[in-house]
């Protein structure tokens, strides 16, 4: 007999839809009322259920921004942040959902939900990449401008933090179908976001072409010139030189940061990269140059790995040719691409120096936590730690360099690219490096000063030192401790 399941698969619904499905089947099969029959009936797709359990634990527990909150939560007690400011950052300022049609290319309409949270103008007016990916959830999103909000204060801008995303798959709409999906986004939310209010930026599966589409409808709907609305933009359409690699390279001058302060070798230094996508490519092809060992390199679709160290322009070029890294290698076969393949699990094993998880959050959770061999890891996605299992690296000495120092380099250049439209001027790219590098370089200083002077894991360090600047400009305009400074 064929169970439930596979009128489920068949369906066609999303991995997320199908693991929900499960979840009810399977929790039915275990309440009283259904029929002992059935349960005998599902007892054999149990087996497959359980195979399902990876889909299941990332897509259910939709817990990621209470687990965002929780690590700021305890600085109040441990560092000394005032309760008031814990308290105001323990929820969004705003968040806006909103269903987005769009015409499809064999002319019928479908609704993608999209949502935009602007988490704390504490600071200035909120910054954030947009997402375009099955997985986003309103929790997804909050979490992602708290890490942003944290992020802004600890180099130094005059930004809050923000964030947005569109549940789904890109890579299952025609060209057409994205633009105007990427305009419909901007249709909904033109009145949340704006120069002075708030300012969106590329993120996982969006890039420069769809930052140029949102500009242009956000200044068609408004009838202005408006191009610092948003960053990350063409250069022809006033984006910034330096912006497409700022992340990439903002994350490897921290790493070289480091490597000084730990007197690594490159030529000795093992590295694994998990997602090989905008911020993943530009930092291994900065540490390769320096001499790095990339020795395996992964995807969505899997990933390679070679102990003499991969040739990264080589292989970026290879993946543009065949749009994945599943498909540059084959087994057994005259391959041009030394090596094996690997999954994304064995790879997130592997016993490096280095690890950089560069795709999406919480790859590194309790599942998994107790097989990662790496020596330090370098969290240039975001959130690709859990924060339930920071402890447990701490107590295995693997050093965190965490996100929102690492991958700060995206949202320093978007800052210097809303700065040069502001001023209708723009920078050389060599402008952009040297102040990026003077940026980042100096966050980097501040979190190991206070690391190695008060003890604090680097995560900590780099919280309490942006928690610090947020509580100071909370405390500029009056905190209990102002108006009611008997208590
Ligand atoms: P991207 O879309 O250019 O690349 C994402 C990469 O991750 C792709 O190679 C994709 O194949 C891979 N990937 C997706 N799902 C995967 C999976 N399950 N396992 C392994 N690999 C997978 O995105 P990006 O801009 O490089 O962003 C990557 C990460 O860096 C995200 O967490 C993002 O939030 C963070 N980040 C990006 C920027 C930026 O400016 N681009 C700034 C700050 C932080």
């Amino acid at each position: 007999m064929r169970p439930h399941w596979c009128a489920v698969r068949h369906v066609g619904i999303d991995k997320c839809q199908r693991a929900n499905m499960f979840k009810w089947i399977f929790n039915k099969t275990r309440s009283a009322w259904f029929p002992s029959k059935l349960v005998a009936i599902f007892a054999g797709v149990d087996r497959r259920i359980h195979c399902q359990k990876e889909t299941l634990e990332r897509c259910m527990p939709q817990n990621v921004f209470q687990d965002a909150v929780s690590r700021i939560d305890r600085f109040s007690r441990d560092a000394g942040i005032d309760e008031e400011v814990i308290d105001r950052l323990r929820r969004p300022h705003a968040l806006l959902s909103a269903s987005l049609p769009v015409r499809m290319d064999d002319g019928s309409t479908k609704y993608f939900q999209g949502y935009r949270c602007r988490y704390s103008d504490v600071l200035g007016p909120t910054k954030g990449g947009i997402r375009y990916h099955p997985g986003v959830t309103a929790d997804e999103v909050q979490a992602l401008a708290l890490w942003m909000t944290i992020k802004c204060a600890l180099v130094g801008l005059h930004y809050g933090g923000a964030k947005g995303g569109v549940v789904v798959d890109p890579k299952s709409l025609s060209r057409l179908e994205v633009e105007r999906l990427s305009r419909a986004y901007v249709r909904a939310m033109a009145d949340f976001i704006g120069p002075d209010t708030d300012i969106p930026a590329p993120d996982v599966y969006t890039n420069a072409r769809i930052m140029g589409w949102m500009a242009d409808e956000y200044q068609t709907i408004k009838r202005v010139s408006a191009p610092s609305m948003i960053t990350g933009k063409p250069i022809q359409l006033g984006g910034s030189l330096g912006r497409e690699e700022a992340t990439g390279r903002g994350a490897y001058l921290v790493i070289r940061e480091y490597a000084k302060r730990e007197e690594w070798v490159p030529h000795n230094t093992r590295v694994a990269l998990q997602g090989f996508g905008n911020a993943g490519y530009h930092v291994s092809r900065l540490l390769a140059r320096d001499g790095y060992k990339i020795v395996a390199i992964s995807d969505s679709k899997g990933g390679i790995y070679d102990d003499a160290g991969f040739d990264v322009e080589d292989i970026f070029a290879k993946k543009q040719a065949t749009l994945g890294l599943g498909d540059i290698y084959c087994d057994c076969s005259v391959c041009d691409v030394a090596g094996r393949p690997i999954t994304n699990d064995e790879l997130l094993a592997l016993d490096v120096d280095l690890l950089i998880p560069a795709a999406l959050q919480r790859v590194i959770n309790p599942r998994n936590v107790d097989q990662v061999r790496a020596r330090s890891i370098a969290e240039v996605a975001n959130g690709p730690v859990e924060g339930g299992v920071d402890d447990q690296l701490r107590r295995h000495k693997i050093t965190v360099l965490p996100d929102v120092l690492v991958n700060a380099g995206g949202v320093i250049v978007s800052y210097f690219e809303w700065v040069q439209n502001r001023q209708g001027y723009s920078w050389t790219l060599d402008e952009v490096r040297e102040r990026l590098k003077q940026l980042i370089v100096t966050a980097f200083n501040d979190v190991w000063t206070l690391h190695s002077g008060e003890g604090l894991t680097l995560r900590d360090a780099a919280y309490v030192t942006a928690l610090r600047r947020i509580a100071e400009a909370i405390e500029a305009q009056g905190s209990r401790a102002y108006f009611n400074p008997s208590k």
